[in-house]
């Protein structure tokens, strides 16, 4: 029966990459009618943050994404934390150590690093000597006990055996490792007692059921010695996947956490009023693809389609654009409330619009989000694309003047000027209308009318439905902008 994990550590908020990660453990599992867990790896305690684990799951929530076990939801191969299982690791760290596959170390960090750099010097591969070479056992006990009296604290290090390492990556197809590549014996308990990843990892996958590990490609250097762990305890080992990195399409480097040019966290597309099925359908692309040319798809419709041999061999590029392009797809087919409520939220913090707007208010940002929601990639673009109706006009481009030069600019906006004076109701229909009348009357037409009366108006020769635009920029800032393009 199929398990799978999704395993984040703690020590940041939820990146793209790592959003990939879960989704696609998700849509692995869903697809297959498995079981989808979520373990925190939080065993490397100085690099963990503060709220890194809730605001992770949080995110992941947001995504659409659920879990059958986890920290917060529980189960019954728990507990899912990795701080909470310590007994757990340290009775087969024992057990290794018994079996003489594992032993402690006590040479100094200090001891170590002179050890690396001498051997860097030599133009060798740093890795990790064993201390005890050629000793008896009583030997190494008497070196051990001279060590505990000098008060040093030991790691624990797995002997690495000099074999063959191989698997066959749901990825990547075979791949394999030579023992002696892994840069010798590795801690498996560190100095302060906790476990190493690569040993915790393979307890819990082993005691989890996990059957199938996806990951990303930077965990294909691990995978050896996790793969020496599982042999060490005669454990089955799971099947394993390794996805490619993801790169920036801008630049073709790996996307990293330093890269400001793109944005790289789950809350900050969030923030700026992304939707989360269109994450959800974007991320799912990256590096993996359905069969056809469609791009759209709804996460019934993912599930659906999802299979792990259709991930892809080469780096999936993380393209902003085509997020927002995406992401449009959503908007204009979004719920209203929805649209409204981040659009409030956007608006409200720019200080557009003040913190508790009245019901009149909170009506006419509906009306302009209905207005713009063709054009917006996300909600936080209103205020940028509706700019004219939360500020005073810019000055004309040229290529408006130029439309304005034409005689016939100024009579037709005297004549709008003192027809909306006139106006009972300011309403889209109305304004329509009063735009026909001055056709008639004065025989402009066609752009040689709406022109002038868009670029006065609004500022700017593009944009949604005039009338319905002129409505929502309302009488007293309509009546200004044609008085100030007259003058
Ligand atoms: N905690 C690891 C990480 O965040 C998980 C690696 C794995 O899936 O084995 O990279």
């Amino acid at each position: 029966k199929m398990r799978v994990r999704y395993a984040p550590s703690p020590t940041g908020h939820l990146h793209i990459g790592n959003a990939r990660t879960a989704l696609f453990n998700y849509l692995f599992a869903r697809h297959n009618k498995g079981k989808f867990i979520v373990r925190i790896e939080d065993t490397d305690t100085k690099r963990n943050i503060q709220d890194g684990e809730t605001s992770q799951l949080d995110n992941l929530r947001w995504l659409g994404i659920d879990w059958d076990e986890g920290p917060d939801v529980g189960g019954k191969y728990g507990p899912y934390r990795q701080s909470e299982r310590k007994d757990i690791y340290l009775k087969y760290i024992q057990q290794l150590l018994d079996q003489g596959l594992a032993y402690h170390s006590y040479k100094t960090e200090d001891e170590l690093t002179a050890e690396r750099e001498a051997q860097i010097e030599k133009g060798i591969a740093p890795h990790y000597v064993y201390e005890y070479a050629g000793m008896s056992d009583e030997q190494i006990a008497k070196s051990q006990q001279e060590s505990e009296a000098k008060g040093l604290t030991p790691v624990v290090r797995f002997r690495v055996p000099n074999e063959l390492y191989e698997w066959d990556d749901i990825v990547k197809g075979k791949i394999s490792f030579e023992g002696n590549t892994v840069g010798g014996d590795f801690v498996i308990q560190k100095r302060d007692g906790m476990p190493t990843y690569n040993f915790a990892v393979v307890i819990d996958d082993h005691l989890m059921e996990i059957s199938h590990v996806l990951r990303g490609d930077d965990h294909i250097a691990n995978t050896p010695k996790q793969l020496m762990i599982y042999d060490a305890l005669e454990w089955e080992r799971p099947e394993f996947g390794h996805m490619t990195l993801i790169v920036n399409t801008e630049t073709g480097k790996k996307l990293s956490k330093r890269d400001e040019s793109i944005l790289q966290f789950i809350e900050q597309y969030r923030e700026l009023g992304y939707l989360p099925d269109a994450m959800f359908n974007f991320i799912t692309l990256l590096g993996w693809s359905p069969v056809g040319e469609d791009e759209i798809f709804s996460k019934q419709e993912l599930i659906k389609a999802f299979d792990p041999e259709r991930l892809s061999k080469s780096p999936a590029s993380f393209d902003a654009k085509k997020l927002e392009w995406v992401n449009n797809q959503y908007v204009k087919t979004a719920n209203p409330d929805m649209l409204l409520d981040l659009s409030l939220h956007n608006l409200i913090e720019k200080g557009l619009v003040e913190k508790d707007p009245t019901p009149e208010k909170i009506e006419w940002v509906r009306q302009l989000v209905s207005l713009y929601s063709e054009q917006m990639s996300y909600t936080a673009q209103l205020a940028e694309f509706a700019d004219i109706f939360f500020k005073e006009p810019d000055t004309l481009s040229e290529e408006a003047m130029a439309e304005l030069a034409d005689e016939t600019a100024p009579v037709v906006l005297k004549a709008f000027h003192d027809k909306l004076e006139q106006l009972d109701h300011f309403t889209s229909v109305q304004i329509m209308a009063v735009i026909k009348e001055i056709q008639k009357e004065t025989k402009v037409k066609g752009r040689k009318l709406f022109m002038p009366v868009r670029i006065a108006t609004t500022r700017s020769m593009h944009g949604p439905g005039i009338g319905e635009s002129i409505e929502l920029l309302g009488r007293q800032k309509t009546m200004k902008h044609i008085q100030q393009t007259l003058n």
